[in-house]
Formats: C-alpha cells, sequence, structure tokens
C-alpha cells in the first residue's frame, strides 16, 4: 500500500505550493525548515541584491547637502557648516562601528 506522507508536506508561506522538506533551507536557530521555499528564497535574495545596487545607483542626493554648503558666499558661515557637515559624517560612521562592535559580541 502507498502511504501518501502528505503531514510532511509543507506550505511555502510565498507561492504558497505544498513541497517536502528537502525544497526548504533549514533555519540554523530553529532547525525547522524555512518559511519560504528554496526557490522563492533565492527569487527573493536576488531581488534584494538587485534593488540594493539599484539604490545605491539611484542616490547621489545624501542627506548632507555638500554642493549647497559650497555655494554659500559667506566664508566663515561656509566652514561652520562645512565643519558641522564632517562632523555629522564621523558620528555616524562611529555610531556604524559601535552597532557592529556590539553586534559581534552578541553573535560570540
Ligand atoms: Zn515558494
Amino acid at each position: 500500500m502507498k502511504t501518501l506522507s502528505v503531514t510532511s508536506l509543507y506550505t511555502c508561506g510565498h507561492c504558497k505550493r505544498q513541497l517536502p522538506p528537502e525544497a526548504f533551507y533549514t533555519v540554523r536557530k530553529t532547525q525547522r525548515p524555512s518559511n519560504y521555499c528554496k526557490e522563492c528564497r533565492k527569487a527573493i535574495s536576488r531581488r534584494q541584491r538587485t534593488a540594493e545596487k539599484t539604490h545605491l545607483l539611484d542616490a547621489p542626493t545624501l542627506p548632507l547637502s555638500y554642493p549647497v554648503i559650497t555655494d554659500i558666499e559667506e566664508k566663515e558661515l561656509r566652514m561652520r557648516l562645512i565643519m558641522k557637515a564632517i562632523r555629522f559624517v564621523q558620528e555616524s560612521v562611529e555610531r556604524k562601528r559601535r552597532n557592529e562592535a556590539l553586534r559581534m559580541m552578541n553573535e560570540e
């Protein structure tokens, strides 16, 4: 007699297909199959990578307005604004570094 192992099929949360466990990656943390099947996972990460690339290319307008600052006539004010912008960048770099260090500690 043929036993249909319907119970061992998982439904992909993305394409809604019922697939065997082999079609899913195992989540290391939970040791359970991921919510999305391998195909969907791949499609999603590919799309995300493309989106990131496009985002980087499409983002010439940073919150920092260097070109505008250098248009300012008054020399002293201009210098002050530039210094402020530099400090802003340094602070955000430091914040990022701190967050990374924290994350590494948590992962260990
Ligand atoms: Zn899927």
